[in-house]
């Protein structure tokens, strides 16, 4: 068998370096825990950044792909199949969204939410130079119309010149919003609860103004719930918490539990006032194997009462980490809720991550300074206990 070095020494040589990775091959997952090719078990507060939420191996989940898998993988949208038809019901649901439109992954369904509220601009009025507000230190994905509505000019600078007619305000600043509105206003996006700026909840308030804002001049409020969505906050979409209701919506991560997917979805208003046939499409998006997961999440997520567990052990997690915040003054900051959770330090945490992973603890950093957790949502306190005990040790030697 390959070693682990000769196993990364190939991967450098095929891959396109886009990423510095850390020198792990894994092998397999179970539970809450990841193992390499070496046998090495590592407790894992990332789930493959905010996806895996069921944890690992799960049973009844396999086997519903596994029976996807041997009935048919991909048929096309210009044909019906059952499992697109299932998981969108359950979707409006879990949502309380009226139209889904399932996509291969976060940034196309950002894409399409969009073009969406584009659409909805262009019939109302007939003009084609429609603004979108967006918030600084967001993350909406790295396809050229996710990226411009992407507060970070690092992740940008290469790709200019992207979508025009995209404004940048302060997230959690509503004057800032307010003062970027003109009559070509056509959308506002934004995270509930943004992810890979470091972990910044929306203030309530904020939140209820920019929906009024919008409400006032028939501008559409797009919340990208890719990361915060499907129970991480412990609401199965973390406007719940707040009673803000988007027009348009997008999910992906944890919705598959890690086959590829995720969707866009409106209320009734701005369907029937938006994309129509042939405006928009996608040759795999909602095939039956991305479905039959979707559809085995959802059921999964209510059979398994992940919500209660998220609501338990987040709260465990947060009172922990301000133990942890106030013992340590290298800790600038905790944020976050439920399982979404940000430690902001005064310096660069990469050196703690790294003392962490030899240690047998998968963490993963949210910008330079601030450590996420993220882990999967069947964590349990006995795990926030192990995960501290390596984190304190991370941080002492470093
Ligand atoms: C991860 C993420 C995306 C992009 O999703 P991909 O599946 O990587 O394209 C978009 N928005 C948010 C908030 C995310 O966290």
């Amino acid at each position: 068998m390959e070693t682990m070095k000769q196993y990364i020494d190939d991967a450098e040589a095929a891959l396109l370096h886009t990423y510095n990775r850390y020198q792990i091959v894994w092998d397999r997952g179970d539970g809450m825990y990841m193992y390499d090719i070496e046998g090495k078990k590592y407790l894992d507060f990332v789930a493959g950044i905010a996806v895996f939420a069921l944890g690992y191996s799960n049973k009844a989940y396999n086997d519903a792909l596994k029976a996807q898998i041997d009935k048919v993988i991909h048929t096309s949208n210009y044909y019906y199949n059952i499992p697109a038809i299932e998981a969108a019901k359950k979707l409006k649901k879990i949502s309380q969204m009226d139209r889904v439109f399932f996509t291969n992954s976060g940034a196309e369904a950002v894409e399409g939410a969009l073009k969406a509220a584009k659409k909805y601009a262009y019939l109302r009025d007939g003009s084609t130079d429609h603004e979108i507000i967006a918030m600084n230190h967001s993350f909406h994905g790295r396809t050229m119309g996710a990226l411009s509505v992407t507060g970070n000019p690092h992740y940008r600078e290469a790709f200019e010149p992207l979508i025009g007619g995209v404004k940048f305000a302060d997230f959690n600043d509503f004057d800032s919003v307010k003062a970027q509105v003109t009559d070509k206003t056509c959308a506002v996006i934004m995270e509930t609860v943004q992810g890979e700026g470091g972990i910044y909840p929306a203030d309530e308030t904020f939140l209820k103004n920019v929906r009024e804002l919008c409400d006032k001049n028939d501008i559409l409020l797009i919340l990208d719930e890719i990361q915060c969505g499907m129970g991480r906050t412990g609401y199965m979409y973390a406007w719940q918490k707040y009673g803000v209701k988007p027009d348009i919506m997008t999910t992906a991560k944890a919705v598959g539990c890690g086959v590829p997917v995720g969707a866009f979805m409106m209320t009734e208003k701005v369907a029937s006032q938006s994309l129509t046939s042939g405006d928009h499409g996608t040759t795999y998006g909602g095939n039956p194997l991305a479905c039959a997961a979707v559809s085995k999440v959802i059921d999964l997520f209510e059979e398994m009462d992940i919500l209660s567990n998220v609501k338990q052990t987040g709260d465990y997690l947060y009172e922990k980490l301000d133990v942890l915040a106030a013992k340590y003054p290298a800790v600038k900051a905790h944020r976050g809720i439920g399982l979404i959770q940000g430690l902001e330090l005064d310096k660069p945490v990469g050196g703690i991550i790294q003392s962490a992973i030899d240690k047998g603890l998968l963490l993963i950093n949210a910008g330079a300074n601030i450590i996420r957790f993220i882990p999967p949502l069947i964590a349990t306190k006995e795990n926030v206990d192990d995960m501290l005990a390596i984190l304190e040790e991370s941080i002492n030697e470093n």
